[in-house]
């Protein structure tokens, strides 16, 4: 039995049992790809798909719990104690539609032509269940390499389908591997093929280059070949700033998603630019919001340290940017601030000066805040209609808008009949 360093036991023991079933009707069955390399990398495996001779409707004879998840490529998802297997009918791929997907798949009874169509050398590598390995096209010797090689010819690899290309992006940058010579050559040249391919697919790949241990290697060669001026949504390079985008990589696991917000400060984007943009790539509005939360918050302070104020100034000032940008783009801002080259935004050293006090002091001056939202206030809109015997309108927004920040700032206490008073001053100095 295989020994499984980098997978959970159970894991490993259902898809062993999985490869076993297979085999003892007489098929082959083999673990392949991503677990395979994976395990030999010594990188942690949390999914374990499996490649057989056995046709789809032979796998799903043989499994009572099984899911026909892609019937027309062979791949059938097999149910076994709790956890879900992939096992894909050995097959070839040919006549690629729009350099994306392949219209035509082949069953085919030797696991070598499966490997083939592989995309790169390390992902064309399968283990049986006596622990021996398949690996026609050399990918264990480009592993101990570090080096990224597609199976075959490049030029026609990333012909048949463009997102290889980003695929070997992220793997070199990912893995920090270098990318054999050919292939780079091939991405170089087939790169405008990218026009084809999804947003989404684009997207998915970039957000796990960007979250592994080396993002500066992946943008380095982003940069090189200038790949991403052939997506749908292009960026152009030369727009960053190189010395900045450098500083993201101290933002480390639970923060990966605001190395994005640096890339666009890096861009210079501002927040609307960088909104659109991440639209266009198909980020999610959780996502999204996220990282342009950062670039909405430094946009205000750009703003405000225009003029010369005091401590006490700045500091109502930011309980307003905390108000209006969320206590998270703020905390963001304040992780991220330190990181940027001191001189970036081209700001005179008053402004300068005044953007130090808000890093120095802005997480005392938000824990000072003793409301953030309306419902922190003890004051409703009802209460204020019915002190006042007035009807409802624009006005009492705005009205209770300036209560929340009075409050907020430390101006008015939150207290109900306090609050009451100041309406009441307000209204009648309004008729003044
Ligand atoms: P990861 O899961 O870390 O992204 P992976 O190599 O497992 O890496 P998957 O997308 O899960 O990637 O694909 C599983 C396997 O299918 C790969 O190892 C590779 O053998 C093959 N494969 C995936 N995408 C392609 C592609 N676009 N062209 C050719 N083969 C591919
Ligand atoms: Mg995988």
């Amino acid at each position: 039995m295989v020994q499984w360093t980098q997978v959970d036991h159970e894991l490993a023991r259902q898809s062993e049992h999985v490869l076993r079933t297979l085999n003892e009707k007489g098929y082959e069955a083999y673990w392949v790809g991503g677990c395979v390399r994976d395990e030999l990398m010594e990188r942690s495996v949390d999914d374990m798909d499996i490649t057989t001779s056995a046709s789809p409707e032979q796998v799903m004879d043989l499994f009572a719990d099984c899911i026909p998840t892609g019937l027309q490529h062979g791949t059938v998802t097999v149910r076994s104690g709790g956890y879900y297997f992939e096992v894909t009918t050995f097959r070839t791929e040919s006549e690629y539609k729009d350099n994306r997907r392949p219209t035509a798949v082949h069953f085919v009874q030797d696991i070598k032509e499966d490997l083939q169509r592989r995309d790169f050398t390390m992902n064309a590598l399968a283990m049986d269940r006596n622990g021996n390995i398949v690996d026609p096209f050399g990918g264990q010797t480009d592993i101990r390499d570090k080096r990224v090689r597609c199976v075959g010819s490049a030029k026609e690899r990333f012909g048949e389908d463009a997102l290889r290309m980003l695929r070997c992006v992220r793997f070199a940058s990912v893995f920090d591997f270098k990318i054999a010579h050919n292939t780079w050559k091939g991405l170089v040249q087939q790169k405008d093929l990218l026009q084809h391919i999804a947003m989404e697919r684009v997207r998915t790949e970039m957000v796990k280059m960007m979250a592994g241990p080396h993002p500066l290697r992946g943008l380095e060669l982003l940069r090189r070949s200038q790949a991403l001026e052939h997506v749908k949504v292009p960026v152009y390079v030369e727009r960053f700033n190189q010395s900045l985008l450098s500083e993201m990589v101290h933002l480390v696991d639970e923060n990966v998603m605001l190395r994005w917000s640096i890339v666009l400060i890096a861009g210079q984007f501002t927040r609307d630019e960088a909104d659109a943009l991440l639209r266009k790539w198909t980020f999610s509005n959780d996502d999204r919001s996220r990282i342009t939360g950062v670039l909405e918050v430094e946009q205000q302070v750009k703003a405000l340290v225009q003029e010369q104020k005091n401590e006490e100034a700045l500091r109502a000032e930011w309980i307003v940017t905390v108000l209006s940008c969320g206590r998270q783009a703020t905390e963001d801002w304040l992780m991220i601030q330190p990181l940027l080259p001191s001189g970036w935004r081209n700001q005179g050293v008053l402004q300068e000066g005044q953007v130090d006090a808000i890093h120095f002091n802005g997480a005392a001056w938000s824990q000072s805040m003793k409301v953030h939202e309306l419902k922190d206030l003890h004051i409703t809109g009802e209460n204020v209609l019915q002190s006042l015997g007035r009807k409802g309108g624009p006005w009492l927004g705005q009205l209770m808008k300036y209560l929340l920040r009075e409050t907020a700032i430390g101006n008015i206490k939150n207290q109900h009949d306090v609050l009451t008073n100041e309406v009441k001053r307000v209204a009648a100095d309004d008729k003044a």
